[in-house]
């Protein structure tokens, strides 16, 4: 016997024949033996359109919490729907919205933004899981939770996801599905471009980059609840069937945590060529990167200013690489001259919620500057930052910014 949590997105539950259709694929499941609980999202555009109807009917005088509490009837409704679709094939069900007494995902007061609170939603669980013992197949509200004084709070757009994930998690699931209206993760987005590909599995990590730099399929929040025990996949609506393949997210790997701060082991050679005008200079970077890249010289970090490019590399491949991008500097007249500085460290900083943490940077710059450690470079994108010191400041400065997790 496996225990399911499978998510149904708007489209899937897009109309009375999918409702049906999706509740079918879950008693299905259920025959088999299996433990299932349903998470689901607001019939098709539902939230959309709350989101219109009260902004039209009331405009800037509506509160985050009236707000909130409008826009979860999308969700209110759809799991009063799909537990009665369930229903009707003959199994029992049970619906369960954040005014139910056994409702677990239970967050702090932000209306539209809320924060899980992850030891009361682990410990509430249980309450879903007797259902379970009890043969007892319950759809829970997507993207809602309850705040501190009862109220209803949301997970923020797209939330359903970090919903069934979450629940996935605190029940020890065996699998997370998350049911959507494209075959699974593609090479892009395919309403945006003819031709994208189905992935057959996808890593946690690439995963989360791909989602919090925008792409739809998964809310970024997702998958911090997303270890390796748990199977999770992304697969289409249209079969009906929770056994497509889809596209398999695996991960994250063994001892590998969404959130870590790591030191390169090696010193970094850091070489700067400087010239003037450099950043109207088109294929510049293609010229340095063609460079290393022919002769097999990996290149660990890259940095471009007005007058200047930055190559970090492995300070084994130091030798090879000087007399190479020095030819560059004599053969193009827009580059004057080039320097090798000091050996350098580097420290990688992952965290998934970087992208929406204010004031990341001077936590991290902070405590450097409090122990006197300067920093060479600093490099940063939605869930990384990547710091450059001294090679001599190298482990101290690791250990000062591991405290940061
Ligand atoms: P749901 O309502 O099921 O949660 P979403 O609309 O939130 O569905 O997410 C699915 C959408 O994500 C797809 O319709 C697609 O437009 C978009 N998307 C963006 N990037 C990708 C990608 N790389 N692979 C698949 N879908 C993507
Ligand atoms: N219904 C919510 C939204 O549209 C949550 C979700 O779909 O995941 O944002
Ligand atoms: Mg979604």
């Amino acid at each position: 016997m496996k225990l399911l949590v499978a998510k149904f997105g708007g489209t899937s539950i897009g109309d009375g024949a999918r409702i049906k259709k999706a509740a079918k694929s879950v008693v299905n499941e259920y025959m088999k033996g299996n433990q299932i609980v349903v998470v689901v999202s607001a019939v098709n555009k539902t939230t959309d359109e709350l989101i219109t109807l009260s902004d039209q009917a009331i405009g800037t005088s509506l509160t985050d919490k009236q707000k909130a509490n409008i826009i979860s009837m999308g969700e209110m409704t759809s799991i009063r729907l799909f537990s009665a679709a369930v229903e009707s094939l003959g199994v029992k069900s049970a619906f369960i919205d954040p005014y139910n007494e056994i409702w677990p995902v239970i967050t702090d007061d932000n209306s539209l933004e809320a924060k899980i609170d992850f030891k009361s939603t682990n410990k509430k669980v249980e309450g879903i899981q007797d259902l379970l013992n009890q043969g007892i197949i319950p759809v829970v509200c997507g993207f809602l939770g309850q705040g501190p004084a009862g109220e209803v709070t949301t997970l923020g757009r797209g939330g359903s996801d970090v919903t069934a994930f979450l629940l996935g998690h605190c029940l020890d699931a065996d699998e997370v599905i998350i049911v959507t209206d494209v075959d699974g993760v593609m090479s892009t987005n395919p309403n945006k471009i003819e031709g994208a590909e189905k992935l057959d599995e996808i890593s946690v990590e690439e995963m989360r980059d791909l989602a919090t730099h925008g792409a739809q399929v998964l809310h970024p929040h997702a998958l911090k609840y997303k270890d390796s025990r748990i199977k999770a996949k992304i697969i289409s609506f249209e079969k009906g069937d929770l056994e497509e393949p889809g596209t398999a997210i695996t991960g994250p790997s063994e001892g590998q945590d969404l959130k870590y701060a790591s030191l390169y082991p090696n010193p970094i050679a850091q070489f700067s060529l400087v010239g003037c005008g450099m950043l109207k200079q088109s294929g510049l970077l293609g010229l340095v990167t063609t460079v290393l890249g022919d002769a097999d010289i990996n290149i660990l970090g890259i940095s471009a200013g007005q007058n200047s490019i930055t190559a970090f590399i492995d300070k084994k491949d130091a030798e090879k690489a000087y007399p190479l991008l020095h030819d560059c500097v004599i053969e193009n007249d827009f580059l004057s001259s080039l320097s090798l500085s000091k050996d350098v460290a580097m420290i990688f900083l992952v965290d998934p919620d970087f992208v929406d943490t204010p004031g990341i940077i001077s936590d991290i710059t902070g405590p450097l500057r409090e122990n006197n450690i300067n920093i060479i470079e600093i490099a940063s994108s939605q869930t990384a930052v990547v710091v450059y010191v001294d090679w001599t400041d190298g482990k101290n400065t690791h250990a000062l910014l591991k405290e940061l997790f």
